[in-house]
């Protein structure tokens, strides 16, 4: 199988036909082999009733459906374990993507990219509510990881399988996919994708997605830096609060034994005590972290590295 198209769907009834012809419109020109695999994530209108006749009727249409909403990068999840193609696409259901710039994406992956990620770059959504705080968050984002791209929030990108099929996702992280695959050695690069406003239903998030990107964000940065040596982040900032706090306090007996100044009103005893605690607390958590590391590593049988290729060795 050439290509895996991947689709989550959640109350997109109105769209999923249009989506589906233009979809095949645009892969049957390609010609190369295909699936395009939708998932119901816990739909409650039609969309199910929809898919399932199109599996029926197009052998090259796979459903998945989950049995209550669990969110679209489970979704995505999903889609990345039964897709069988070399090259993985996902986009959104809700035609704010255009398959037509799937063959753009493909292109770019041909060219020797493991990872293509979609650029909307002239976005069709809310100035307040979408724009400006995913401009902000990109900025954020590239920064904070390293992979500079204009527009994490895309869905519309395409994968090579070896990628992707390293990678697990967790929570909102399926916009993170280009970050941790640096991690694992892609080179990822970017398209500009047209986007259109959104023509029938309601966007499934708000607001509030922020604090989850927030919080999701510093997670990856920690997976990416510190998820096999903890003690080196936690073991450093331990080490810091509990030298300060020990000079202070070495300080304060100084002044108490050998000048007399008393020692039972002075604030800075308690701040010399609460960084020593915090220190021992940092360092006893990155202990801790070292021995979850190795637990998620061996009971896994999951190597702290990635291989390429092998070559040589008489085989
Ligand atoms: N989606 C999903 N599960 C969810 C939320 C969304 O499968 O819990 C799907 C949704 O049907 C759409 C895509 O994820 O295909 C993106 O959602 P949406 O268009 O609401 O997000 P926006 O484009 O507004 O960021
Ligand atoms: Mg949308």
């Amino acid at each position: 199988m050439d290509i895996s198209v991947v689709i989550p769907v959640m109350d997109e009834e109105e769209s999923l036909e249009e989506l589906y012809s233009s979809l095949k419109g645009v892969l049957d020109k390609l010609g190369k082999s295909y699936e395009i695999i939708f998932i119901d994530d816990g739909s409650k209108d039609d969309s199910f009733k929809i898919l399932k006749n199109l599996a029926e009727k197009d052998r090259d249409v796979l459903v998945i459906r989950f049995r209550a909403n669990f969110g679209q990068t489970a979704a995505l999840s999903a889609g990345f374990k039964y897709a069988k193609g070399d090259i993985i696409v996902t986009l959104d259901a809700d035609l704010q993507n255009e398959p037509e710039d799937i063959p753009k994406l493909l292109e770019k992956i041909e060219g020797g990219y493991d990872v293509v990620s979609g650029w909307r770059k002239e976005r069709k959504d809310k100035l307040l509510t979408r724009r400006i705080p995913s401009f902000l968050a990109n900025k954020v984002i590239s920064r904070i990881t390293g992979v500079y791209l204009h527009d994490y929030g895309c869905t519309l990108k395409a994968y090579r399988r070896e990628i992707i099929k390293n990678i697990d996702l967790y929570g909102q992280m399926h916009r993170f996919i280009p970050a941790l695959a640096k991690w694992l050695g892609a080179s990822i690069g970017e398209v500009v994708v047209k986007h259109s406003k959104r023509k029938h239903g309601r966007s499934k998030y708000g607001l509030s997605r922020t604090i989850t990107v927030i919080l999701d964000l510093i997670t990856v940065r920690f997976l990416l830096s510190f998820s096999t040596k903890p003690i080196q982040i936690f073991g450093l900032l331990g080490i810091i609060s509990g030298a300060i706090g020990f000079v202070i306090g070495v300080l304060l007996v100084i002044q108490r034994q050998f000048f007399r100044i008393p020692l039972g009103n002075r604030p800075m005893l308690f701040l010399s005590v609460l960084l020593i605690f915090v220190g021992i607390q940092f360092i006893s958590m990155g202990l801790l972290g070292e021995m979850q590391a190795r637990t998620y590593h061996e009971s896994q049988n999951k190597p702290t590295y990635v291989v390429k290729e092998i070559i040589g060795g008489g085989e």
